[in-house]
């Protein structure tokens, strides 16, 4: 099997040489365990911070262990009753081709008429249920609201704009570049969008949202997330679900972030992990498929090809070369 090891932690930007990438043996079942041949390996934002050891919600990945990711794929061989040869199973895994496991933290995939395996699994995932839960519990949108969401043309942020236009909000989405704009008003719904390669973020906000903004559903933190929060109204809510633009900082320092006007307008702001909300996922999974089924949610798949080249892929996400969901085609199906 292929897969690839935690060699040493980035320093900045994931360098040559963190990782590496070796073919060892399938280790032998034993009882209890099963053996998934992985088709598909989410790369995540997040797996530069579990490259680090900062503080962070789970344990950082070891220095000589697997790279750890997210995986769907089906079991080929199984000494685990109830889970049976041919079977979709998602979930934590590796970045590896094949993973042997007893089963913690994966979970039976169920197969949706109408609906691929890789919009499934980049969807119903993990970025389904971070918008979901984020913006509905967190954000708690109301018709007539203005929403504004940054990193609005990625996994989470697409989503989250849909949903807040099925809620009636006013949705104002900040990506990168032409083409991410275009897409998420033309193709996605959203009333408008800010380049922020192109644009003075505060002074679009000021022009498409004169009023003020409601909701600001955070992904990226520093300027971006200071121009958004200075224009907030009072009572105003802020789900803060990541801060990409600091992931590869070198330096702890924290970004100035507006923490007075929060106090002064007494907005909400709460952090998650979208594992918070693990035994609601069958709800937002419900909803969202019934959503994609009846046509009001899109969602776009950036699929990659070749596992050995995942440390390569996974820097996209930090340039924003990615547009949608970043996935690897580990083996077809
Ligand atoms: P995306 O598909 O959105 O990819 C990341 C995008 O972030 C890039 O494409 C880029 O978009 C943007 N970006 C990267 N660096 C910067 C920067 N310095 N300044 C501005 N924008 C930047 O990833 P996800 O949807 O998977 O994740 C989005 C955010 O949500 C991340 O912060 C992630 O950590 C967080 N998250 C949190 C979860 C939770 O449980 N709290 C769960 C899942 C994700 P562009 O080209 O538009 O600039």
């Amino acid at each position: 099997m292929n897969l690839w090891r935690l060699k040493r932690r980035p320093v900045g930007d994931i360098a040559d040489g963190d990782l590496a990438y070796v073919s060892e043996p399938i280790p032998e079942l034993q009882d209890g365990e099963f053996l998934v041949r992985v088709n598909y390996l989410s790369l995540d934002p997040t797996n530069r911070i579990w490259m680090s050891d900062m503080e962070q919600y789970m344990p950082p990945v070891g220095l000589g262990e697997p790279m750890r990711g997210g995986v769907v794929g089906r079991i080929v061989k199984s000494r685990k009753p109830g889970w049976e040869e041919g079977q979709l199973v998602a979930g934590l895994g590796a970045w590896a081709d094949h993973i042997v496991t007893d089963g913690t933290g994966m979970s039976m995939m169920p197969e949706i008429p109408g609906i691929s395996i890789p919009n499934a699994f980049g969807t119903f995932g993990v970025v389904g249920p971070t918008a979901y839960f984020g913006l509905l519990d967190i954000g708690q949108p109301k018709a007539g609201e203005t929403l504004v969401v940054s990193a609005a043309a990625g996994g989470v942020g697409q989503i989250v704009g849909q949903i807040g236009k099925l809620k009636g909000c006013h949705v104002i989405g900040i990506a990168g570049g032409p083409e991410k704009c275009r897409y998420i008003v033309e193709e996605l719904g959203f009333d408008a969008a800010i380049d922020h390669k192109a644009e003075d973020v505060g002074a679009a906000l000021d022009r498409l949202a004169p009023d003020g903004v409601d909701i600001n559903f955070e992904q990226v933190g520093g300027p971006i997330m200071s121009a958004v929060v200075s224009r907030m109204k009072h009572f105003g809510r802020m789900p803060l679900c990541g801060m990409i633009s600091t992931y590869n900082a070198t330096s702890a320092e924290e970004e100035p972030g507006r923490w007075t006007l929060i106090l002064m307008r007494r907005l909400t702001i709460r952090g998650f992990i979208v594992t918070d909300f693990a035994h609601r996922f069958p709800e937002a999974v419900q909803q969202l498929a019934g959503w994609m089924l009846e046509g009001k949610l899109k969602t776009r798949q950036d699929i990659r090809p070749g596992l050995a080249r995942a440390d390569e892929w996974v820097k996209l996400l930090y340039s924003g070369g990615n547009f949608g969901k970043l996935l690897v085609e580990v083996t077809p199906e």
